[in-house]
């Protein structure tokens, strides 16, 4: 079994159809204790100040976990992938390159899988077989999120937690399912909790503590109810067959899938205001620009960069935010 990282969600169905252990760089960088020293090393290496910090960060945590192989989303990512796996080949690390088309174009897509499953040498069953046993614990990730808005029993982090996991099933499909059962089981005892506000998160996930943010919100009298690509990695739409599943996933098309999702969640879920979050130096800040003319909400744009806790200006500038909703 070989470690396969990825620098943003990929059909991890086809690597565990072929043995091999997807590992999601985002999340091990992210919950590393010491993902600053990760930044500052990156820094140290000569990647730039005005570069996002989730590549610096992405980039150190290959090295500390030994990662040998990646697969590299070249389309339907990041702006700056093409230069870090040139950097990653630099460093004899294998790097195997997979496109989301731009236009959602199912041939296109259907090649890229073929050459995907070509390269780890699985047949359409075994990867089959590997979805329904995805599906069936994504299911159950799915009802949490459910319970989130519906029954006010879920916390945002815990949410965000249980979604961003599904990416790379937390490195241990079994384990991750006996957690997600375990807490299925404690929210049966739980009460509804009761901040006023409901609130939608919409963009890539904060590169704040997860836990500091959301509970920050719960805090002044907020929930949030729905978090939009979280809930994406997810795959939350009913499918059949693995090329279906990754043409409804909307994160890696173009913005107009991705507000045609927002605006039916937020309807459904009654939400009263999104927060849009982006990263410094990120291209994905001129679809603020999009997102503000589309959607008939209020909107807080927040910006992180390399701090993993929320400045005292962001702190401001949300509770101003939630004061004025309320
Ligand atoms: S936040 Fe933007 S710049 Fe940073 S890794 Fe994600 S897509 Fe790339």
């Amino acid at each position: 079994m070989k470690q396969i990282g990825f620098t943003t969600t990929v059909p991890i169905e086809i690597l565990l159809a072929a043995g091999h252990q997807p590992v999601d760089l985002n999340n091990l960088f992210i919950t590393d204790p010491h993902r600053s020293e990760l930044v500052d090393k990156a820094e140290a290496e000569g990647f730039p100040r005005n570069i996002c910090g989730w590549i610096k960060g992405i980039y150190s945590t290959a090295l500390k976990a030994g990662i040998q192989e990646v697969i590299a989303v070249t389309q339907g990512d990041c702006s700056y992938t093409h230069a870090l796996i040139e950097l990653f080949q630099l460093l004899a690390i294998k790097v195997v390159p997979f496109a989301y088309p731009y236009d959602r174009n199912r041939g296109l897509l259907s090649a890229q899988f073929k050459s995907l499953m070509d390269c780890y040498r699985v047949g359409d069953e075994q990867v089959l077989t590997t979805k329904r046993r995805l599906d069936a614990l994504r299911s159950k990730v799915h009802r949490i999120d459910e319970l989130s808005w519906k029954a006010n029993v879920v916390t945002g982090y815990e949410n965000h937690h249980y979604q961003v996991c599904t990416t790379d099933m937390n490195r241990d499909l079994e384990a991750f399912e006996r957690e997600v059962d375990r807490f299925l089981d404690e929210l049966k005892m739980r009460s509804p909790f009761k901040e006023r506000l409901r609130l939608g998160y919409i963009g890539v996930p904060p590169i704040y503590d997860a836990q500091e943010f959301y509970g920050f919100l719960e805090s002044r009298g907020a929930r949030v109810l729905f978090s939009e690509i979280q809930r994406q990695f997810s795959m939350p739409y009913p499918t059949s067959t693995l090329l279906d599943q990754y043409l409804c996933y909307t994160y890696p098309y173009d913005i107009f899938g991705r507000i045609e999702d927002i605006i039916h969640e937020i309807k459904i879920r009654k939400i009263d205001a999104l927060i849009h979050y982006y990263q410094s130096f990120c291209h994905r800040q001129i679809e603020d620009i999009i997102i503000r003319r589309k959607i008939k909400l209020p909107v807080l744009s927040i910006e992180g960069d390399r701090s993993f806790l929320l400045d005292a200006r962001t702190r401001l500038r949300i509770e101003s935010f939630l004061e004025m909703l309320k």
